[in-house]
Formats: C-alpha cells, sequence, structure tokens
C-alpha cells in the first residue's frame, strides 16, 4: 500500500485498464455463469453494506432471504424448505453433506456420489473427514443405480444425484436414487447447481426436485442460470431437522446462533435475486431457458453438418463435440479469442451456452470453428 492516496479517477481509470484484460462474456463459452440481469445489479448496489452475518440487525435483508428460499422452495415443490443463500454450489454441497454427517452420527462416514460430480463434493469430504464413493454411469453418462447399490453399505449416511452435470448438463434418475435413499434410510442430496433455473423450464417433464419423495436437500444457484449476482447459490433441506443440525452459537453477536458456513457474508446478492426472480417470474425463465435450448439446436444442426458426432443428444444447454484433439481445438479457439472448455469422459469440446450469447455470436464462433477443424464454410 503506497504511504498517501491516490485521486478517485486514477484508482478508477487503473481498475478499467486492469478490467481490459478480461475476457468480455461474449467471447466465453466455458462458463456456468453469465452476465447478471440490469436489475439485479441494481438490487445489489442497494444492499451493498448488508451483513447477513448479524441477521438481528439486518432484519429486512433476512426477509427477503426467507423470500427467496420460499420462492426456490415452491419452484421445486417444497414451499415450506428450510435453508439459506450461500455463496455459491460449493458451500451448498459442503453444507448438505455437513448436515447429513451431523445427522447420522456415525464414526467412519461415507458418502456415494456420481463419477460425474462436480469437484465441490471433493472438497466437502476432505474438509468433512468423509470418505468418497464413485458410482459408474452409464452409457448416456448418468449414474447407474446399480454401481450405487454396490458401493452402499452401513457406514453409508448419503448418497448424491445430480440435476444438470457440470460437464455434459446431463439428469441423473432422481427418482431411482430415491428409492434407493428411502430403502436404505439414507440421506439424498440433489445438486441442481446448474439445472435448478433451468430443468423446471424445459419442455419435457423430469422427476428430479423435492416432488420425489425421498429428496432430502438441493443445490440450485441464482449465481448460474438465475442472472443474479454473484455470490448466489441456495442450499434447501425438505426438514427443519437438517438446517438445526448446522447450528453453531454465537455469543457475541445479537443473533445467538448460525447454522451458516460464513460468518460476515453479504445481503447484496440475495435482493438482487429477489430482485430478478420477482421481475422475471416463471414466464420470464421459461423464455431465457427456451431461448437458450434455441441455440444449442442451432450448434447440433451445425455439428450435424460439419459431421462432429455429439457426445450426448443434449437435455439442458451445453451440448458437447466429439472432435480430434479436443485440447488441440480448444487451444486454436483461444488464439482466436473464444473461451471454451474441454472433458475428458467423454473426450469432447464442451459448450455452456447461457442466457449472454446470441444467435450472430454463435455463428461467428461456428465459423471460426470451422476453419479450425479445416471445415469449408458454406
Ligand atoms: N455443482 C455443479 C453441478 C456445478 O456445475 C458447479 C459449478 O459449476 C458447482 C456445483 C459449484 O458451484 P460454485 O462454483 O458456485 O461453487
Amino acid at each position: 500500500m503506497d504511504e498517501t492516496g491516490t485521486a478517485e479517477s486514477k484508482v478508477l481509470n487503473i481498475l478499467h485498464n486492469i478490467k481490459e484484460k478480461d475476457v468480455p462474456f461474449e467471447r466465453v463459452l466455458s462458463s456456468m455463469c453469465t452476465m447478471p440481469h440490469p436489475l439485479a445489479v441494481k438490487a445489489h448496489t442497494e444492499f451493498i453494506e448488508t451483513n447477513l452475518g448479524d441477521p438481528t440487525v439486518f432484519s429486512g435483508t433476512k426477509e427477503l432471504e426467507g423470500r427467496v428460499i420460499t420462492m426456490l422452495g415452491s419452484l421445486l415443490h417444497a414451499p415450506n424448505a428450510h435453508g439459506y443463500v450461500t455463496a455459491g454450489g460449493t458451500e451448498s454441497n459442503i453444507q448438505a453433506l455437513r448436515a447429513a454427517r451431523n445427522l447420522s452420527g456415525k464414526a467412519h462416514p461415507n458418502v456415494v456420489i456420481p463419477e460425474s460430480a462436480h469437484f465441490s463434493f471433493d472438497k466437502a469430504a476432505d474438509v468433512l473427514g468423509i470418505e468418497l464413493r464413485k458410482a459408474s454411469l452409464d452409457e448416456e453418462f448418468r449414474v447407474d443405480p446399480a454401481s450405487v447399490e454396490v458401493l452402499t453399505d452401513k457406514n453409508t449416511i448419503a448418497l448424491v444425484g445430480i440435476a444438470g452435470t457440470t460437464g455434459l448438463g446431463q439428469i441423473d434418475p432422481i427418482d431411482v436414487l430415491a428409492e434407493i435413499a428411502l430403502s436404505h434410510d439414507l440421506f439424498l442430496h440433489v445438486d441442481a447447481a446448474f439445472g435448478g433455473l433451468v430443468i423446471p423450464f424445459l419442455d419435457k417433464e423430469y422427476s428430479f426436485d423435492f416432488k420425489v419423495q425421498g429428496v432430502s436437500s438441493m443445490t440450485v444457484d441464482p449465481h448460474k442460470m438465475g442472472t443474479s449476482t454473484i455470490p448466489s447459490s441456495a442450499l434447501l433441506f425438505r426438514d427443519r431437522a437438517c438446517l438445526d443440525a448446522l447450528t453453531t452459537s454465537t455469543p457475541y453477536l445479537a443473533s445467538r446462533a448460525q447454522h451458516t458456513l460464513a460468518g460476515t457474508r453479504t445481503g447484496a446478492s440475495i435482493a438482487a435475486t429477489y430482485a430478478v426472480f420477482k421481475y422475471l417470474g416463471r414466464s420470464g425463465y421459461k423464455r431465457i431457458v427456451t431461448r437458450c435450448m434455441k441455440l444449442v439446436s442451432m450448434i447440433e444442426q451445425e455439428a450435424a453438418v460439419m459431421g462432429i458426432p455429439l457426445a450426448i443428444q443434449p437435455v439442458t444447454n451445453v451440448i458437447a463435440l466429439r472432435v480430434n484433439s479436443p485440447e488441440e481445438v480448444a487451444f486454436r479457439l483461444k488464439e482466436r479469442n473464444w473461451y471454451v472448455s474441454t472433458i475428458f469422459e467423454p473426450k469432447a469440446l464442451r459448450l455452456v451456452v447461457m442466457p449472454h450469447l446470441t444467435e450472430e455470436i454463435l455463428n461467428t464462433f461456428l465459423d471460426d470453428l470451422k476453419d479450425v477443424l479445416g471445415v469449408a464454410k458454406c
């Protein structure tokens, strides 16, 4: 830090210049985040100083958090869900498994997750001292329930299913996992960090949420397809006892207890989430998801013309192209200032079609992809 301060205009100028180094979202097909909705940004700014580390002081903001949880709960068939807004899907997944562990009282707990699960579960296992068992997938890259059964034993405390996998956007058979969970009296967590604000708005219906008896908790992230500001994920429990299992007493605050992982935490992104939910409503999200899925179909058609097979028929707004040498293709695209990711199982170029993308952007991208792959433009 310098001894004396710097003029505001100079500071802002430094910030502006540094931000130029960031990639604008228009070139990003690798992220599950997007540009926040302008109203979310306004609401975020309005609540910038709020701290839900002490909800007694910020009781209005706390009320908004309750409304967000109820709105998500009602969307996901648990209008009386209990939970709170976390800093991201990672925190929600850690806290879900923490609740399962605390309720189980087992000395050597293990959790069965799909091989396709997000790496946040590896962090959760490390932090919580839980053994992770990774169940294999079927040919469509959904978890294989038979493998889940085989891995479950007397020390298993929870099963995890993914509704919208990070790699392929695939949806696990949550109803079948729920049958296994109920038959062994196990906690079932559904990680819908990505899919929670996509799947309810698809034309096809899926059983993936609290409508399925046996689902104990869900992660759903408004800072992904919800177009809210970062950081906003929600952890939802069907039963109050799960939230209570996370309680820590907080003797020196105006509030006496917390069930969050973070202490000081912003209310700004909670206000942003409330604003965007209220403003868009279910019909607004339906429009966003329908538009993204149309763009996915457009890429799918172009891939067919180019003779590129897909890893799976897209289920949500993620499409994976089985090009030769995906790493090399991603590198060549980066030279043209496109940011895509690659996956290893199956080997493919992964494109996430988020709301910041348009037909025009994707046409330019596809032209570059054709060039990179050596396919002549029509
Ligand atoms: N779960 C899934 C399915 C995800 O796709 C992601 C991130 O992409 C996460 C959890 C972690 O979310 P975050 O990066 O917000 O912690």
